[in-house]
């Protein structure tokens, strides 16, 4: 037995990296026994990531390895090294774009660390720091195949992929049936189907790429049940085949820890986007990120606060879970007993005066508690949101204690 994994096959017009793979999966000699394929998610801020940077593998039972290592030769010369140097589509459009430079790793028996793993999903790898595969082909692809490979599963979802016929390959609409689909979302444990606040479909892709619909669960066979529901629908149009992955998606593997913090400064820019100071970092609230942005922008300095989020750069967090601790209380000064007017200072160490009846107090403020809009964790719309985050629905995503009330 062995595992080989695979990256960065993708580019404009044709090609995705899980096509590639199950069409590699498809022809492999019939000696070759394929067990169940993953698709990893890794650093989102990989400087050369594909679209939506994801990897595959799968283990194999080989009874011959010497044939297996011959015919992945000829496919990787065939089918994969022609993606090399073609470019990939991007989501944002502002990002430098690199060309393809796919990449296939062959390890006999032994999975990498799953440290190289950790370090794929939570920062920048390079090249020089890929574990050494027993044989490997490309380049800079090596780097998601062989995380892939070193991935171990610890938590995990996953995703039935249908890919559709080549004809259609290239056209940017797809036909998924919408009643079928909302069928599946409703399913326990499918999940991300639909956007809840837009009601439209989440499974299929947009761009030319391979892929008719890729329709995620928390268990194997709900996966499987939901992909079969959608290819037998009348009016999902045809497809070459679907394959359940196990992914990394919707673990939060991307997030180490949370921080804590005091804020001492909150701007919210033009747009939205709101950026909190704080003793040690700056946390980033992006615009779209609905309730988090909500909560971002109430916060005052003084405030106790406690974010998951990742640091693209030293200093910056990019927030994509947010709770308040405790809330610094507003203050005002107090009223007077006489008239029930508000008192005025007379300045500092002055004291207070009532403006009508000129009463005097000494220099004293009233507290006055300030309760967040959202009293636990928030986290961005699904729209918004990365293929790794963990729905806070979910109850054991985090520790789901609430805010502690006023200092
Ligand atoms: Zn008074």
């Amino acid at each position: 037995m062995g595992w080989l994994g695979l990256d960065d096959t993708d580019s404009l017009k044709e090609g995705c990296t899980t096509y590639s793979f199950h069409l590699l999966l498809e022809s492999l000699p019939s000696s070759v026994t394929v067990l169940s394929p993953r698709l990893v998610r890794l650093w989102p801020f990989a400087q050369q990531r594909t679209r939506g940077n994801a990897a595959v593998a799968v283990e194999l039972l080989v009874e011959d390895e010497s044939e297996l290592l011959h015919y992945l030769e000829g496919f990787w010369n065939d089918h994969l090294l022609s993606a090399k140097g073609k470019m990939s589509p991007s989501e944002h459009d502002d990002r430098e774009q690199y060309p393809a430079d796919p990449g296939m790793v062959w390890f006999s028996s032994e999975q990498p660390n799953e440290e190289f793993y950790t370090m794929a999903v939570q920062s920048e790898v390079h090249l020089n720091q890929v574990p050494t595969a027993n044989r490997s082909w490309g380049g800079q692809g090596r780097i998601g195949a062989t995380a892939a490979v070193a991935w171990r599963q610890k938590q995990c979802t996953w995703e039935a992929i249908a890919w559709r016929e080549p004809i259609r390959h290239g056209l940017l609409e797809r036909t998924v049936c919408e009643q079928t689909l909302s069928r599946v979302d409703s399913m326990p444990s499918t999940f991300l189907s639909r956007d809840p606040r837009k009601g439209t479909g989440l499974v299929a892709p947009r761009g030319p790429c391979p892929v008719l619909f890729g329709v995620r669960a928390r268990d194997s066979t709900s996966a499987l049940e939901a992909g079969n529901k959608l290819l037998a629908a009348e009016s999902t149009e045809s497809t070459i085949g679907m394959r359940v992955f196990t992914t990394n998606q919707a673990t939060d593997d991307h997030l180490s820890h949370s921080q804590k913090a005091t804020v001492t400064h909150v701007e919210i820019l033009s747009r939205g986007n709101c950026v909190i100071t704080t003793e040690s970092d700056t946390w980033l609230a992006f615009a779209e990120s609905g309730s988090l942005k909500i909560l971002a922008q109430w916060l005052h300095p003084g405030d106790v606060i406690e974010g998951y989020g990742l640091s693209p750069e030293f200093g910056v967090v990019h927030l994509e879970k947010l709770r308040v601790l405790s809330a610094y209380p507003d203050q005002q000064r107090p009223m007077c007993d006489e008239c029930s007017v508000r008192m005025k200072s007379m300045g500092k160490n002055q004291g207070c005066r009532c403006p009508k009846c000129k009463q005097r107090t000494e220099d004293t403020w009233d507290a006055i508690a300030r309760i967040p809009p959202f009293e636990s964790w928030v986290q961005p719309p699904v729209d918004a949101r990365r293929h790794l985050a963990r729905p806070l629905e979910w109850e054991d995503s985090t520790d789901s204690s609430s805010f502690m009330g006023n200092q």
